[in-house]
């Protein structure tokens, strides 16, 4: 295989707390082998030649983000759900409508749409949350994991890699209420069949792998943590959980088990290092050293958190207990991970009336190494030899980034700004466009499909 040569304006290179000018980056196949800042070069002579051939990238070039939690098909609900007033499970009313029209066609259409949009704004790898398993009757498909197929597809056809995570949910409530109406899809009927299935699912495509998830202690009984802990464990898999998103949990979860839902997670094994607490926003001090004290990492989302009015979680002090935080785009109310990255910060100010909070390179973490460490891609996020040839650019001469330092990125840029995205070696956008997929025609069409039938 040829050696590909990319002359990047501006790189972002790991552990540096800013991004490094005039950086040779040198990838074979899928996998970047050298990465030289010229400043560094011995014999410039030599390096003409050289830098003849090599591609340039105008702007600040990032490693590849990872937007560690979604659910695919919410894209369908972005703007509109704001008429009247309303709460999270208002909300999820309306998300169920939604779920109860899809089929694995129709749902491969969708997040081939959304994941290629995705692919837009830079990110180059997806951990999908799903819970839709089977039928709307809650009866099985021919293939029982044809819709967990379809998104692996989908990803596939964006040019993006995907963990899904395959999630158990087994009941409506803390305590133990039955699913019914929509919710019938999302049931295997006991954690031991749900491993079953999963243990039957082998993605198609390198680009994909398995991970686990306990939808919440609302979906999952106590009794049936033990058994996805396992699974996850034995498959070296990751572990993704919702975990005290809306005080109302947190409430039933003290009635029912007489402790938090940090607690009863910790107290059945869920909590540790290949694990993902996502939102993590209404912790006690216990809680959050619980997760920290463990490793388990969090998965905030902020664009989703603020729509749907949940709160604002403790970013700061996660981090500081040891929690490693990553990012999510979660129902895509926003599909922008700069908008994620700025979030943490500013949410915290607002929170505390204090500034500075997360420096700019944590943010960056945020966004890219620590969100592919979540979903089980440790040799990707960062622009470092040996790592995945994943590679984001950011122009810095839109009206937005003009004018701004290239480490004032994650407090200026919007995914708009993102003129090319090569993940895995493959260039997936180009001049702002995605190469195979006509985004904006697409979404229209298979939300239109969804929404109006
Ligand atoms: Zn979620």
């Amino acid at each position: 295989m040829t050696t590909t040569r990319w002359l990047a304006e501006y790189a972002w290179l790991p552990d540096d707390p800013e991004p490094t000018a005039d950086v040779l980056i040198e990838t074979i196949g899928g996998r970047i082998t050298a990465v030289t800042p010229l400043a560094d070069r011995a014999a410039p002579a030599a390096g003409v030649e050289v830098l003849a051939d090599a591609v340039r990238l105008p702007g600040l070039t990032l490693p590849g983000l990872a937007n560690a939690h979604s659910h695919a098909f919410h894209r369908a609900l972005r703007g509109r759900t704001h008429a009247g007033r309303g709460d999270f499970w208002t909300w999820r009313d309306l998300m169920y409508t939604v779920a109860d029209r899809l089929d694995p066609d129709t749902y491969l259409a969708l997040a081939r749409a959304v994941y290629a949009e995705l692919a837009l704004a830079g990110v180059t790898c997806v951990g999908e949350f799903h819970y839709l398993h089977h039928r709307p009757d809650g009866g099985r498909y021919a293939d029982p994991n044809a819709m967990g197929a379809a998104l692996v597809e989908a990803a596939a056809q964006a040019g993006i890699r995907i963990t899904l995570l395959d999630t158990c949910y087994l009941t409506a409530t803390v305590d133990g209420r039955a699913l019914t109406g929509p919710q019938r899809r999302f049931g295997d009927g006991d954690a031991a069949r749900w491993a079953d299935r999963v243990e039957a699912f082998t993605p198609a495509g390198d680009h994909a792998r398995v991970g686990a998830a306990v939808h919440s202690v609302r979906a999952v009984p106590a009794d049936q943590l033990d058994a996805v802990v396992e699974w996850a464990r034995r498959h070296d898999a990751p572990l993704h959980v919702h975990l005290s998103e809306q005080p109302a949990e947190n409430d039933a979860c003290r009635a029912v088990h007489g402790r938090t839902p940090a607690r009863l997670l910790a107290d059945h094994g869920v909590l540790g290092p290949t694990t993902t607490a996502v939102h993590a926003t209404h912790l006690t001090s216990a809680d959050v050293g619980l997760l920290g004290g463990s490793g388990t990492g969090v998965c905030l989302c902020p664009t989703t958190e603020r729509d749907l009015a949940d709160g604002i979680g403790p970013a700061r002090r996660m981090a500081e207990a040891g929690s490693p935080l990553s990012l999510g785009s979660d129902s895509h109310a926003v599909a922008d991970l700069f908008e994620e990255a700025r979030a943490v910060e500013l949410d915290e100010r607002l929170r505390t009336r204090q500034r500075g909070h997360f420096a700019p390179a944590a943010l960056r973490d945020a966004a890219t190494v620590t969100g592919h460490a979540a979903l089980g891609w440790a040799d990707a996020g960062r622009i470092a030899p040996g790592d995945r040839a994943d590679l984001v650019t950011v122009r810095l001469d839109s009206a937005r980034t003009a004018g701004v330092p290239p480490v004032g990125v994650f407090f200026a840029a919007t995914a708009a700004d993102v003129t090319q995205v090569v993940v895995d070696g493959r260039v997936v956008v180009r001049d702002g466009r995605h190469t195979t997929v006509d985004v904006p025609a697409e979404l229209v069409a298979t939300i239109q499909a969804v929404i109006s039938r």
